[in-house]
C-alpha cells in the first residue's frame, strides 16, 4: 500500500540555469527499457561544488562536468523524496558557462507518465507525457517550466521504427540493425513540452499552411481517418496566427494519436498528442459532438503553441494562464470557423459544471499557491479551464474584442520564448483598452467562488431602475450569512424586452448593494440579468419578474438564456433559496423545448432529482418518470427515430436530446425497447443508425441487455471500425446490469482488454449504474493498490470525485475513511468535494422529497 507521504516542496535554485539538452536516446520497446546520454550546458551565477537537478525512477550510471577545460566527475547522491539528484564535484565548477555529460538508464513503465509503454495490435510503442513534472522521468534535467531550454534530440530506433520529436527530422544515419533519427534544435521550451514517440508509426501526407507541413500520426491501417483533423487543424492554425499576429514557431506540426494517453491532448510544442478519440475520424459516422469535441480540442492545443509554449507560465500557480486561455481560444476559433455548431452555447454547459464545482466550500481560487507537483497536478480541473476561460471572456466582453485582442499581442511580442505572472498580462490588457484590468481582473482569480446576484425592482417611483445585491454563492444551505459576504467588480449585462425587440445595458456594478438603472421611461415587461450568459455568477431574479419571464420564454430568451436561467433556478433549489416546485415548473414550461442544448442541459437536473432525491424503486420515482415521458414523449413521437432525408443537425441533436432524456433519465420502457431493436440493426449495419443516435443506442441497449448482448459488445469493442466506435462498446459494458455481466467487467478492468487509459473511466460508469455500483466500490477498495499503480494521478482524482453517485451516507463514511487510510496527495481535495456533494444531495433529498411528491400528485 502506498503510504502517506507528504509531497515535497522542493524547488531548484535559480543560480544554475541550463540553456541547451543535448539528448541521445536508446529505447528497447521489446525490452521495456530505455539507455540515454545527455549533454547540458548551463549557465552558473556563481562558483557550484554541487548541482542539483531533477531525476527520477533512472539510474545514473555517470556523471561529469567540463570546467577550465578538463573533465571532472561527479559524485551522484539520488534524492528519492525531492526526485532530484545532487552532483558532488572533487573542486568547485566555476561561474559561467560549463557542461554537464550524464549516462543513464530508465525503465518503459505501465502508467502513461514519462516515457512509457503502450501497446497496439500487437505492437509496441514507446511515447512520453511529461507535464506537469515527469521529463525527469526521461532525463536528468531541470524539470520547472521557467527552465527554458533548447533541445536538440537524436532517438536510435529499430528497423521498422519510426521516431518522433519536437523538430523536425534534420537528418537519419544507418547503425546495425537500424538507425538514428536526429532532430532539428528546438527554440526554448520548458521540459514539460519535451516530445517523444518511437514505434511502428504511420503519417498522413503533409498539408501545407504556407510553409508549415501538418502532419496526422497513427498507429498502422488508420490512414483513413485522418482528413477532418487536417482540415480542423489547418483552419485553425491559420486563425491563430492572425490572432496573436505571430507565424507559427515551430518549424512542422506533428499531431500523434496515442493508442493509450491518460489527458484528451498534450501541446507539446511541435508534436502535439492525442487520444485516438480525439484525432481520428471517419466523417460518416462520426456524431457531431464527436467531431465538435475533436475540433475543439485540436484547437486548444494549437492556441497553446503560443499561449504556453511560446509564452510559458512561470510556476504551475499560474497553470491557468495556459489553460483559461487555450480553453476560450479554442471556443473562439471553432466558432468562427463553424458558426452553424453555435460553440458558445455548448460552452454554457461548461460554465455550468464549473458552477457547480465552484459553490463547493471546498473549491479553491482560479489562481492557486502551488508548493508541490501533487499540488500542480490537483488544478488541472473545472475551475482552471472553464471558469478561467469564462473570467477570459468576461474580461473581453468587458474591453471589447479588439481592445482585447491587441493587448494579448502586446503580451505575446514582449515575452516570446520567455516566461511570465498573471501581471504581465494585466499589464499589456491595461495599455490596450485604456481600462482597470488588473483591479477587475485580480479579483475574480484571487477570489473562491463566485457571486449571487440579486435582483429586483427599486423601490416604486424609481422608474427603470433595478435593486442589485450580490453575495457569494454556497451550494450549501447551512453557510452561515457572514461567510456570504462578498463582492466581485461584476460586469452585468441587463437585456430587456422593449416596443421593439429586446435591448442590452452594460454595467460594471463594484457595491454589495447597488441600484441600477435601464435607459427606459418605467420598467419594461421582462428583464434577464445575464444576456447571453456571459457573466459567471447566477441570478436570483425577482419571483414575480421570473413568472414574467416565464411567460415570454421563447420570445424573450435564446437558447443559451434560456439554459443558464433553468440553471440559476436549480442552483437556488440546491441552495434551498427556492423550492423545487420552482424549478420543476421552470422544467414544464420547456416541455415543447426544442433546442438540443437546452433539452440536454435539464437533463443534468432532472438525472439529479431522479436519482438522489426520488427514492429507487419508489412510487415517487416512477411518478417522476411517468411526467418526464408524458411531457417529453410526444416530441420524440413526432420526431420518430429515424432521420429525415437532408434533416438539418440540430433536429438530429434534438432527436438524440430526447433519447437521453427519456432513456437515459426516465428510463421510458418503450425507449428503452426502441435503443435495444435499433442496436441490432446497428451492429449489423454501422450506417444504418444515424449517427447522434450511436452513443444514446449503445449505452441504453446495455442496460436492458444479457449476457448473449454483452458478448457482442465484447466482439464489437474488438473488431471496432474507428476509435469512436470502440470507445462506445468499451464504456457500455459498464452499463450492463446483470449479474454475470457485472462480474465480467469488473474481472476484466485490470486486464490489457482495458487500456490504462480507460479503467477510471469505465469504473466511474459502474459506480454510476445503480445496480453495480456498490460492487465497483468494494472492487475499488480491494484493489486499490493495483488501481493506484496502474492509473495516472489525474484519473485518479475524476474517479474519487465521482462516487457521490453511490448516494447512501453509509458510503460517503466508507469513502471518507478509505482515503484517510489510504491518502493520495493529488486527489485530496477531490476526497473533500465528494464528501461535500454526498452531504448536500442527503440534505437536498430530506428538503426537497415531500415537495416533489406534492408536485407530481398536483399533476398525477
Ligand atoms: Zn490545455
Amino acid at each position: 500500500m502506498p503510504t502517506a507521504r507528504r509531497p515535497s516542496r522542493f524547488r531548484l535554485p535559480p543560480d544554475v540555469r541550463p540553456t541547451r539538452y543535448d539528448l541521445h536516446l536508446e529505447p528497447d520497446l521489446d525490452g521495456g527499457t530505455f539507455r540515454g546520454e545527455v549533454r547540458i550546458a548551463l549557465r552558473l551565477a556563481r562558483p557550484r561544488a554541487e548541482i542539483v537537478l531533477h531525476a527520477a525512477d533512472l539510474s545514473i550510471e555517470r556523471a561529469s562536468a567540463q570546467a577550465g577545460g578538463r573533465e571532472v566527475t561527479a559524485r551522484v547522491r539520488l534524492v528519492r523524496t525531492d526526485e532530484a539528484v545532487a552532483l558532488r564535484f572533487a573542486r568547485p565548477l566555476p561561474a559561467g558557462e560549463t557542461t554537464l555529460a550524464l549516462r543513464f538508464v530508465g525503465r518503459l513503465n505501465q502508467h502513461l507518465r514519462g516515457l512509457y509503454a503502450a501497446g497496439a495490435d500487437g505492437r509496441r510503442y514507446a511515447f512520453s507525457q511529461c507535464e506537469a513534472a515527469d521529463a525527469r522521468r526521461i532525463l536528468p534535467c531541470f524539470d520547472e517550466p521557467s527552465f527554458k531550454a533548447r533541445f536538440r534530440v537524436a532517438i536510435r530506433v529499430r528497423d521498422g521504427e519510426t521516431a518522433l520529436s519536437n523538430g523536425p527530422v534534420e537528418g537519419e544515419e544507418a547503425v546495425p540493425g537500424g538507425r538514428v533519427v536526429r532532430f532539428a534544435e528546438t527554440p526554448p521550451l520548458s521540459t514539460y513540452l519535451l516530445a517523444l514517440a518511437v514505434g511502428q508509426l504511420e503519417a498522413s501526407a503533409p498539408r501545407l499552411l504556407g510553409p508549415v507541413p501538418i502532419r496526422v500520426w497513427h498507429v498502422p491501417g488508420k490512414g483513413r481517418l485522418t482528413d477532418f483533423a487536417l482540415e480542423a487543424a489547418a483552419e485553425a492554425l491559420r486563425r491563430l496566427q492572425d490572432y496573436f499576429d505571430i507565424p507559427y514557431p515551430y518549424g512542422k506540426l506533428d499531431l500523434v494519436a496515442v493508442p493509450d494517453f491518460e489527458a484528451g491532448a498534450m501541446e507539446n510544442a511541435g508534436a502535439v498528442f492525442f487520444r485516438e478519440t480525439l484525432l481520428l475520424l471517419d466523417p460518416a459516422t462520426a456524431s457531431l459532438a464527436e467531431r465538435k469535441r475533436a475540433a475543439e480540442v485540436i484547437a486548444h492545443e494549437l492556441a497553446h503553441m503560443w499561449y504556453g509554449d511560446l509564452v510559458t507560465m512561470a510556476w504551475w500557480d499560474d497553470l491557468w494562464l495556459n489553460e483559461a486561455f487555450a480553453t476560450w481560444m479554442a471556443y473562439r476559433v471553432v466558432d468562427d470557423w463553424r458558426p452553424e455548431w453555435r460553440m458558445w452555447q455548448g460552452f454554457e454547459h461548461d460554465r455550468a459544471g464549473a458552477l457547480a464545482m465552484d459553490a463547493l466550500a471546498s473549491t479553491h481560487p482560479i489562481y492557486a499557491v502551488v508548493h508541490s507537483v501533487a499540488e500542480a497536478t490537483e488544478n488541472f480541473d473545472a475551475i482552471t479551464y472553464e471558469k478561467g476561460a469564462a473570467v477570459v471572456r468576461m474580461i473581453e466582453h468587458y474591453l471589447g474584442p479588439d481592445a482585447f485582442r491587441d493587448g494579448v499581442r502586446r503580451y505575446m511580442r514582449r515575452h516570446r520564448e520567455g516566461n511570465t505572472v498573471a501581471a504581465d498580462l494585466w499589464r499589456a490588457l491595461e495599455e490596450a483598452s485604456g481600462k482597470p484590468v488588473a483591479r477587475v481582473a485580480q479579483a475574480w482569480i484571487a477570489q473562491p467562488g463566485f457571486p449571487l446576484v440579486s435582483v429586483a425592482p427599486a423601490r416604486a417611483g424609481a422608474g427603470a431602475a433595478l435593486a442589485v445585491h450580490q453575495e457569494r454563492f454556497y451550494a450549501d444551505p447551512g453557510v452561515p450569512a457572514a461567510r456570504r459576504r462578498a463582492k466581485w467588480p461584476l460586469p452585468l449585462v441587463v437585456k430587456w424586452g422593449g416596443t421593439d425587440g429586446a435591448a442590452t445595458e452594460r454595467f460594471l456594478v463594484e457595491r454589495v448593494r447597488d441600484t441600477v438603472a435601464l435607459p427606459t421611461g418605467a420598467l419594461p415587461p421582462w428583464y434577464f440579468a445575464n444576456a447571453a450568459a456571459g457573466g459567471f455568477y447566477r441570478v436570483a431574479h425577482d419571483p414575480a419578474d421570473r413568472a414574467a419571464l416565464l411567460a415570454a420564454l421563447g420570445s424573450a430568451l435564446t437558447p443559451v438564456e434560456r439554459l443558464a436561467l433553468a440553471g440559476d433556478q436549480w442552483a437556488l433549489v440546491r441552495s434551498a433559496r427556492a423550492s423545487i416546485e420552482s424549478f420543476l415548473d421552470v422544467a414544464d414550461a420547456l416541455g415543447e423545448e426544442t433546442d438540443y442544448d437546452v433539452l440536454d442541459g435539464i437533463a443534468g437536473p432532472l438525472d439529479v432529482i431522479d436519482e438522489q432525491v426520488a427514492e429507487p424503486g419508489s412510487a415517487m420515482q416512477a411518478g417522476f418518470r411517468a411526467w418526464i415521458a408524458r411531457r417529453f414523449g410526444p416530441q420524440l413521437e413526432r420526431l420518430g427515430w429515424a432521420a429525415a432525408a437532408g434533416e438539418d443537425d440540430p433536429t438530429r441533436l434534438r432527436r438524440a436530446a430526447l433519447v437521453r432524456l427519456l432513456g437515459g433519465v426516465a428510463e421510458a420502457p418503450a425507449v428503452l425497447a426502441e435503443a435495444r431493436r435499433r442496436l441490432d440493426v446497428y451492429l449489423a449495419d454501422r450506417g444504418a443508425l444515424e449517427p447522434n443516435l450511436a452513443d444514446p443506442v449503445v449505452s441504453l441497449a446495455a442496460r436492458v441487455g444479457d449476457e448473449a448482448l454483452y458478448e457482442r459488445y465484447r466482439a464489437a469493442l474488438t473488431a471496432a471500425a474507428t476509435p469512436q466506435e470502440r470507445r462506445r462498446f468499451l464504456l457500455s459494458l459498464g452499463s450492463f446490469r446483470t449479474r454475470v455481466t457485472r462480474e465480467r467487467t469488473l474481472a476484466a478492468v485490470l486486464t490489457p482488454e482495458i487500456p490504462t487509459q480507460d479503467v477510471a473511466i469505465l469504473l466511474m460508469r459502474l459506480l454510476a449504474n445503480p445496480a453495480a455500483g456498490g460492487e465497483a466500490w468494494k472492487f475499488m477498495t480491494r484493489k486499490w493498490g493495483a488501481l493506484r499503480r496502474r492509473i495516472p494521478p489525474l484519473m485518479i482524482s475524476r474517479l474519487v470525485e465521482s462516487t457521490p453517485a453511490l448516494r447512501e451516507p453509509r458510503y460517503a463514511r466508507e469513502v471518507a475513511r478509505f482515503f484517510r487510510a489510504h491518502p493520495v496527495p493529488e486527489a485530496r481535495r477531490a476526497v473533500r468535494q465528494a464528501l461535500e456533494v454526498f452531504r448536500l444531495n442527503a440534505e437536498l433529498r430530506r428538503r426537497t422529497a415531500p415537495g416533489l411528491g406534492r408536485w407530481l400528485a398536483a399533476r398525477a
